[in-house]
């Protein structure tokens, strides 16, 4: 049997495989995808994955040992059901069993803020830049705020399947209700849309995170100024809690909002204020996998199956 790496991202929109060589030589043998088409329903989507690993086969000559399959939330471990997935026809849905049943094959589940950490371990910045750590957060900030734990090159999944969740960490009031139900979740307060809001209540204007990004460089907006210090200042602060607790060797922080430089300096003036330490040595990093970390994570979770 091959040693080969089976790993499917399963998006809302998009379902991605591909197949790595070996955990050694990250250099992909097949990468292809296929439309999810949600909307057609939950059944539809397992049809999809399986005719995706048809042509996988057919493209490599090769069959899979088990697939890995990175997915919008997490599989609850009690339940073996899927839950906080935005693509909701999943939720609730026992999705690893079905396609262990349809393929016929052992299939692990990760979500995917946990494949994106794994794959930049692996074969991205950790890999290149701190290759001795044995703790790695990774962190992904956009639309939403996801995290995941890597220990010792595997995933950390936790007693409820939630370990890493920090988007969904209590961070402050201003932040609003969340879609989760909670209030002040870190989530609500620092990701992309919430920072938008933010300069929304601000001015009235209603203005792209990119847009305000690039006032803020300029100095020529007070208000992108103030959302911008506010968003490092709350980074800061959420991030202090992350070291606090499990004090992690390095911090990936991938992700739209991830990208804002402003992070790593006065962002992480903030972190230093509030870590309780009298100086902050971890690495916050940019991630190097760009949008391939989903799928490469995903058939990281096989190389020990
Ligand atoms: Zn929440």
């Amino acid at each position: 049997m091959s040693q080969a790496l089976w790993g499917i991202d399963l998006g809302g929109t998009k379902i991605e495989g591909v197949i790595l060589p070996s955990i050694d030589r990250p250099d992909p043998l097949v990468r292809t995808r296929i439309d999810t088409q949600a909307a057609k329903g939950y059944d539809h989507i397992v049809g999809q994955i399986a005719a995706l690993v048809s042509m996988m086969e057919q493209q490599s000559g090769q069959k899979p040992r088990a697939i890995g399959i990175g997915t919008p939330g997490v599989l609850d471990p009690t339940l073996r059901t899927l839950k906080n997935s935005n693509t909701t026809v999943l939720n609730g849905k026992p999705l690893q069993k079905d396609l262990e049943d349809r393929l016929q094959l052992p299939v692990i589940m990760a979500n995917d803020a946990n494949c994106f950490a794994l794959a930049e371990t692996h074969w991205g910045v950790v890999k290149q830049e701190a290759p001795g750590a044995r703790m790695v957060f990774g962190i992904i900030m956009g639309t939403g705020v996801g995290g995941g734990i890597v220990m010792d090159g595997k995933i950390w999944n936790g007693r409820h399947g939630i370990a890493g969740e920090w988007g969904h960490n209590f961070l402050d009031e201003s932040g609003g209700p969340c879609y989760c139900g909670k209030v002040g979740c870190v989530e609500t307060v620092i990701s992309g849309p919430a920072t938008e809001r933010y300069y929304n209540r601000l001015t009235g204007e209603p203005l792209k995170l990119k847009e305000i990004v690039t006032r803020y460089a300029a100095g020529s907006d007070p208000a992108a100024t103030k959302a911008i210090d506010r968003l490092c200042h709350f980074f800061g602060k959420g991030i202090s809690a992350i070291i606090n607790m499990l004090d992690p060797d390095v911090i990936v922080v991938g992700g739209g909002v991830g990208n804002i430089d402003a992070l790593y300096t006065t962002g992480w003036e903030e972190l230093s204020r509030f870590i309780f330490n009298n100086r902050v040595e971890v690495p916050l990093l940019k991630p190097r996998l760009g949008d391939s970390a989903g799928v490469f994570g995903a058939a990281a979770l096989v190389a020990d199956a």
